[in-house]
């Protein structure tokens, strides 16, 4: 059984990934681990951010750890929100009023209200006894229309139209969500990488 820490308080991100894992890992997260210290997500980038937490949990548990940071990317708008999209619009903004505010920014900006181009992305930082072994990225493409449309997922979900499809991540399924994300995206390639890793006997 290998022990890998999840560096996240969300239990449903940590379920995700002890189901792409497989029983042979024993997933934990910070929630049982609260006396580990929560990093300020100073980072320049996603894969900074995700370096800057997983770092911050190693010298306090043997085995692998995960860490990931993701937020969408709009054209229109030179990248933002980026590793902004979680306080978007301010210290302590809800979803919704990132939402009111991304809107807001896209038709100042003159985007196409039927939809203009945008992604969410994903990097996940793997590190084992201190050493970064890896950064892993995913992202789906898309694009954000002018109005909220569905009740499902969370964050910018209702405003962004998956590449291939005409409704939203907020109408869509979860499972379909899930197939699709720029989460399980990175997580596939952590995946692969874990288990070459294991054959390889490191
Ligand atoms: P975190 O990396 O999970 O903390 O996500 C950062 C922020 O990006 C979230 O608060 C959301 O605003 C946005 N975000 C990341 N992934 C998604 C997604 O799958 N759907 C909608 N919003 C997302």
């Amino acid at each position: 059984m290998h022990r890998l820490l999840v560096a996240t308080h969300n239990a449903h991100k940590t379920a995700e990934i002890q189901a792409m894992l497989g029983p042979e890992f024993a997933v934990s997260d910070l929630r049982a681990h609260p006396g580990l210290p929560v990093p300020d997500e100073t980072g320049a980038t996603f894969a900074e951010n995700a370096q800057i937490k997983a770092l911050a949990a190693s010298p306090h548990f043997e085995g692998w750890i995960l860490s990931d940071d993701s937020g969408l990317e709009s054209d229109a708008l030179q990248g933002a929100p980026g590793v902004h999209s979680a306080r978007y619009a301010g210290p302590g903004a809800t979803d919704a009023d990132n939402r009111a505010k991304l809107l807001e920014e896209l038709r100042l900006a003159g985007a196409d209200p039927a939809g203009s181009p945008a992604r969410f992305r994903c990097v996940m930082c793997l590190v084992l006894n201190g050493e970064v072994l890896g950064s892993f990225s995913g992202a789906v493409e898309g694009s954000l229309i002018c109005e909220e449309r569905g009740g499902g997922g969370f964050g910018y979900d209702p405003l962004f139209v998956p590449e291939g499809h005409t409704r939203t991540f907020g109408e869509l399924s979860q499972e379909v969500k899930n197939s699709l994300s720029h989460r399980s995206r990175a997580l596939t390639r952590v995946v692969q990488h874990l288990r070459l890793a294991l054959e390889s006997g490191s």
